[in-house]
């Protein structure tokens, strides 16, 4: 057997250093191992069962790692088994990681039920979490029916983030509900859950009064989900207060949608959409390898910038040059 079929044999059986290999596979940005990163994901068997696929997002410091610690052990307790992959951007734009490089969630991790991967390094080539949907796949195979996806709220990436979960949730903190806490209108309308971290102590009553101020907010918002209504709920991570009813309307959610058929048409749209992205982005980054084409589009740029040229017109002409 080659590797990409001995790996997705190992995978099969829950091999959990087959899975970390994998998943360092389908992120590099290595011919070689691109060919053998689709190979594997040809070989992976099915799924034991279908997962739940849970995206969750919230500015720095609102809590995210120590929520998935609190919601991984209960979705433990009660018979799952957990992975989790991030996707940081600022990996990308600084070289550094907003997440950070030591080791996050330390219980989950040393859980046997649980895989916690680091976030990507900054020397993944391709932009990070272009393959995180592959590792979704990877996991999925490797047996685990409850796959996060943490992003920070502050960027593109939680939109790719959105884009490949199946429940999307936005972790917030008490206080300033009026400007938003930095997250853009937008993200707000991702969402399936709003929760408000952090409901303890002093800040207890501040958590409820920012409750009531994004409950209010939502219900001009256009849900992302047909007949759902977004609940927004006070908890807290650290305490374990209010994560189990977190649990209850995430997998309330996750009913709701398998038996509207919701689901398997959002997996579906899902799917096109990142063929259609993956196409455009490898398209560009095929066109922009050679020399010629890239300088030429410098040229055209500097045009554009100065005003000489309008982009749409530029792009076309750039189009009809070189096809
Ligand atoms: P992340 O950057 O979103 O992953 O945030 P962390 O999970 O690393 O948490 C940032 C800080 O907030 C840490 O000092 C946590 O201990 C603290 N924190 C997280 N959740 C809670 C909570 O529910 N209540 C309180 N009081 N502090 C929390």
């Amino acid at each position: 057997m080659n590797t990409a079929a001995l790996l997705a044999d190992a995978i099969g059986r829950h091999d959990r250093r087959a899975l970390a290999q994998a998943i360092t596979l389908v992120e590099s940005g290595l011919k070689e191992h691109q060919s053998q990163a689709r190979e594997l994901l040809a070989a992976l068997p099915a799924p034991d069962q279908p997962a739940l696929r849970i995206g969750i997002t919230g500015p720095p410091g609102a809590g995210k790692s120590t929520f998935i610690e609190t919601l991984g052990g209960h979705l433990i307790d009660r018979g799952h088994s957990v992975a989790v992959l991030t996707v940081d951007p600022s990996s990308v734009v600084s070289g550094g990681s907003i997440l950070g490089d030591k080791t996050r969630m330390p219980t989950l991790s040393a859980n046997e039920k649980a895989f916690v991967r680091p976030s990507p390094s900054s020397g993944t080539e391709g932009g990070v979490g272009r393959f995180t949907r592959e590792a979704i796949a990877v996991c999925e195979a490797a047996g685990f029916d409850r796959v996060i996806v943490e992003t920070v709220g502050v960027g593109q990436s939680e939109l790719r983030a959105a884009s490949m979960t199946d429940v999307f949730i936005l972790l917030l903190v008490p206080g300033s509900g009026d400007e938003l806490q930095g997250i853009k209108r937008g993200v707000m309308e991702l969402a399936d859950l709003i929760l408000v971290n952090k409901a303890d102590g002093q800040l207890a009553q501040t958590a409820n009064r920012t409750v009531s101020e994004y409950a209010a907010a939502t219900g001009f918002l256009q849900a992302r989900t047909a007949d759902w209504k977004v609940p927004v709920l006070a908890m807290s991570a650290l305490k374990d207060i209010g994560v189990v009813e977190v649990l209850e309307q995430m997998e309330k959610f996750f009913v709701h949608v398998t038996t509207a058929g919701l689901l398997s048409s959002r997996r579906e749209s899902q799917a096109s959409e990142a063929l259609m992205q993956a196409l455009h982005e490898g398209l560009l980054d095929k066109f922009l390898r050679n020399e010629k084409n890239a300088d030429e589009v410098e040229r055209v740029r500097r045009k554009v910038a100065k005003g000489q040229l309008t982009p749409g017109l530029a792009a076309r002409a750039l189009i009809d040059q070189f096809t």
